[in-house]
């Protein structure tokens, strides 16, 4: 053991030093992460890994796939060390400091992305020299993403990708905030605009106009109707808090004025089913309400009128598993028992319908994640290298 203390107080400085160059990257969802994952590339690439890149349409983001192989270049059968790369905006001028500047202080690191999920992967990135040996029994791989936060839409392509190269693994350990425990199911999480097109006209003469904003609350108040049902729902297995499927309409944008009929309006909304079939049951309802009953009354006024519904993500959940080698792998790694669930939506689910072992454990607190003044404590921190160095043992014994 205390040569293990040894190597995290030797790697430790590194991974505060590589922490404050991934939060100058600001890699909001949406916008490029490619220089990001340059830097990782070529780190990576010094300790010996070989790297692949997959892409979006536009090619401005990357997701990276690198390998250090095992023993007698073995790529089968490997554990995948899982973050997404993206943050939320840091628009808020709460900031006590700059959000894409690393600020040290009472021995926590302050910035976008420290806890979710910059920590992890600068741990990663940190000890990753030491998997670079021929020694591994496994090979060890490290997967970063794009667009995690806005319906994780890099992971599937690096998953896509790992299928044809017909590559199989033992488990992925997906760093993201946990406190270090391990995590062994979340809600899926499913997001939507729904845009309403009316037509306008004057208020005082209802008949000349489609209003988009009356055709938008009835479809709302379908939703909570369909909310309640979900409630009805409840699963019996009663592993999440809360234990059923939530939704919630986060924004509502239309109109012009009182006296102007609307002939416009969005909806923002989301549900986090606990099942695949309690985000169907939304969807094939309110599609049908949608279609069935509102679109025929807006288009006698109206043949243009209409009612659109773009999905933004529908991220699967992530099923507790019986048995899980990913989850008993952590618990040893980081003689942490303790076993949780989560109502967020995690890459996990995608890694699990591959086919791969997985398990949600990172340092940091999901408290922090997206909130003004970020951070992350050295503790945590230290708290991951030791469970990537205890991995690191596990491979070369
Ligand atoms: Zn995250």
């Amino acid at each position: 053991m205390p040569i293990q203390k040894n190597i995290i107080d030797q790697v430790f400085p590194e991974t505060l030093k590589i922490l404050s160059n991934l939060i100058k990257f600001q890699t909001v969802s949406g916008s490029s992460n490619l220089e990001l994952i340059e830097y990782c590339e070529e780190k990576l690439n010094k300790a010996g890994a070989t790297s692949f890149k997959t892409f979006n349409n536009s090619g401005t983001q990357a997701n990276l796939f690198s390998t250090i192989k095992g023993k007698n270049g073995s790529s089968n059968k490997g554990i995948i060390l899982s973050g997404h790369t993206d943050v939320v905006p840091a628009i808020s001028k709460e900031w006590t400091s700059d959000p894409y500047i690393a600020t040290k202080k009472n021995d926590k690191v302050y910035g976008r992305g420290t806890c979710d999920m910059k920590g992890f992967i600068a741990c990663t990135l940190a000890t990753a020299p030491l998997f670079a040996s021929n020694k591994l029994n496994v090979p060890i791989h490290f997967s970063y993403t794009f667009d995690e936060e806005t319906g994780c839409l890099g992971a599937p392509l690096v998953l896509a990708d790992l299928k044809k190269r017909n590559i199989n693994f033992s488990a992925c350990i997906i760093g993201e905030p946990t406190n270090m425990k391990a995590i062994t199911a979340n809600k899926g999480y499913n997001e939507y605009i729904t845009r309403f097109t009316g037509l306008s006209g004057h208020a005082s003469n209802p008949e000349s106009g489609v209003s988009a904003v009356e055709y938008a609350v009835r479809y709302s108040n379908k939703l909570f109707e369909l909310r309640d049902e979900l409630k009805k729902r409840k699963s019996k297995k009663n592993i999440f808090s809360p234990s059923y499927s939530t939704l919630q309409i986060g924004k509502i944008t239309g109109g012009l004025g009182a006296n102007v009929i609307a002939d416009q309006c969005f909806l923002e909304w989301e549900v986090r089913p606990i099942s695949k079939n309690d985000g169907d049951f939304i969807s094939e309802n309110i599609d049908a309400f949608a279609n069935d009953i509102l679109l025929p009354e807006m288009k006698k006024n109206n043949q243009k009128a209409n009612i659109q519904k773009e999905i933004i993500g529908e991220v699967v959940g992530f099923d507790k598993e019986e048995s899980s080698d990913a989850v008993n792998l952590v618990c040893n790694l980081t003689g942490n028992n303790t076993k949780e669930t989560m109502s967020f939506g995690t890459e996990a689910g995608l890694f699990q319908n591959s086919g791969i072992s997985t398990v949600i454990c990172g340092p940091g607190s999901i408290e922090q994640a997206h909130t003004v003044d970020e951070y992350i404590t050295y503790d945590q921190l230290k708290k991951c290298l030791k469970m990537l160095i205890s991995l690191q043992e596990k491979m070369v014994n």
